[in-house]
């Protein structure tokens, strides 16, 4: 459809001078029918009788942003996150879906009871469009299958220790026998790719110093890991993503082996992209996080991977705490980075910077993550996707204000930061959720794998 129809009951009209769509950003109208996008038309498209308009002027019209990682940690650690607290952050930030880790929880979303027990606490709470990950850990192969027929869009396991103990990593041989389960029944199997041996083999020294930190978890760990879980899985031909990658020397093994054919995936963060280790002060643990925020040269290096095409996604891997674990140690502290709601205007002030453009944010923070996850009613401006968008005024600047934060402990490593690209208002299935800033109630939906 490349017109407005009017015949197909559309009740609302959004215009802008920048929609961001597949084929690039243009002047145009979205018409809106049942909450789905009905037609990209031209800008001075008729608005259909008894249809609403919403003008945007020069604010750009984005398809919702989709974050396949983030640790709600709800129910059981409900003072680090909770599914009220991150999805209002969420929405805030311009995210109309999120996918749920498996761990931090208690339970962890090992069982479908387990899953069952994390949907009902979601349910109500949920202002964004809700899935879950499941969890692969030693003993629950049994598990995977029954969970992948409940709805989970996948399998997160760890190679190292993942810091609860109710989430234990897989060995090599745990990890090929969850692989060949998940692959048989064509499941995807995402891994947090650090090598346990590297890792004890690192100095290992505690205080406030960030180098310090960054010695104990070597690069090697990462290039490692990601090379040992290439190899299993073109022996198995499974298919795999690799989470919060930091080291850029994996991108060469992660190209090679896609040329060969190997379904390989792979995410970076924000954090690692807008963040250097250079500018990390003593004892600033909200900069903590494993794998760790790196030099600034590998960062150009990462950047070089999204532009090639290696790195498909950039999503946030929220991983929040209570401040009193967040100890001035770089040993001791608890480790990860809350921006849930500063992702979008975090990669946007430094995609802009090294020449990057609107239609490739959108790429790596909407389109890949959605197709990653089977997501096909999301990621995109198009008819027939879920009416989700994000409307954001990229040239306008605002100070990162911890306050204003809606994640449940307003910590984080970008407090004091200017950054480009605010976020005026979220629409979630053609009704709007967030009006400068302010957050309306619930109306998020749970999602289960559709493929
Ligand atoms: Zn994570």
């Amino acid at each position: 459809m490349s017109d407005v129809d009017g015949t197909v009951d559309v009740n609302l009209v959004l215009r802008s001078t920048r929609v961001v769509t597949p084929e690039g950003t243009r002047a145009a109208t979205v018409a809106v029918a049942h909450g789905r996008i009905a037609a990209v038309g031209p800008y001075d498209a008729e608005v259909p009788a008894g249809a609403r308009l919403e003008d945007f002027g020069d604010d750009a019209l984005l398809p919702g942003l989709v974050d396949t990682h983030v640790h709600v940690n709800d129910p059981g650690r409900t003072a680090w996150e909770g599914f009220w607290t991150a999805t209002r952050a969420a929405a805030a930030g311009g995210i109309t879906t999120l996918l749920d880790m498996p761990l931090n929880s208690l339970p962890p979303t090992t069982t479908v009871g387990h899953l069952r027990t994390k949907q009902d606490v979601a349910r109500p709470k949920a202002h964004v469009d809700t899935g879950f990950w499941g969890g692969a850990i030693p003993d629950n192969v049994k598990d995977l299958r029954p969970l992948h027929d409940a709805g989970v869009f996948g399998f997160k396991c760890f190679l190292s220790p993942s810091g609860v103990e109710e989430f234990p990593e897989l060995d090599q041989e745990q990890l090929a026998r969850s692989m060949a389960e998940i692959a048989g029944f064509g499941g995807l199997l995402i891994v947090h790719a650090e090598d346990p041996h590297h890792l004890a083999s690192a100095p290992q020294r505690s205080g406030p110093k960030y180098a310090d930190f960054l010695a104990s978890r070597p690069r090697d760990a990462e290039n490692t890991a990601v090379e040992g879980l290439i190899a299993h899985a073109e022996r198995l031909n499974a298919r795999v993503h690799v989470l919060h990658l930091s080291s850029s020397d994996a991108l060469p093994l992660i190209a090679a082996a896609r040329r060969r054919g190997v379904a390989v995936s792979v995410e970076s963060c924000p954090h690692f992209l807008t963040l250097t280790a250079e500018e990390v002060p003593d004892g600033a643990t909200e900069f903590k996080c494993c794998p760790p925020i790196r030099e600034a040269a590998n960062q150009d290096l990462l950047w070089q991977g999204l532009a090639d095409g290696v790195i498909d996604c950039i999503v946030s891997d929220h991983s929040p705490c209570t401040t009193d674990l967040k100890t001035p140690d770089f040993a001791s502290a608890w480790g990860g980075i809350s921006s849930l709601q500063l992702g979008l205007p975090a990669i946007w002030t430094e995609a802009r910077k090294r020449g990057h453009t609107l239609d490739d944010v959108v790429r790596w923070m909407s389109f890949a993550p959605a197709k990653l996850a089977g997501l096909s009613d999301k990621g995109a401006i198009e008819a027939g996707r879920d009416a989700d968008f994000a409307v954001l005024a990229p040239d306008a600047t605002f100070t990162v204000d911890p306050a204003e934060l809606h994640h449940r402990n307003q910590v984080t490593a970008y407090a004091g930061k200017t950054l480009h690209g605010v976020v005026r208002s979220t629409w979630l299935r053609g009704e709007r959720i967030v009006e400068n800033g302010n957050v309306a109630e619930p109306t998020g939906r749970l999602l289960e794998r559709n493929n």
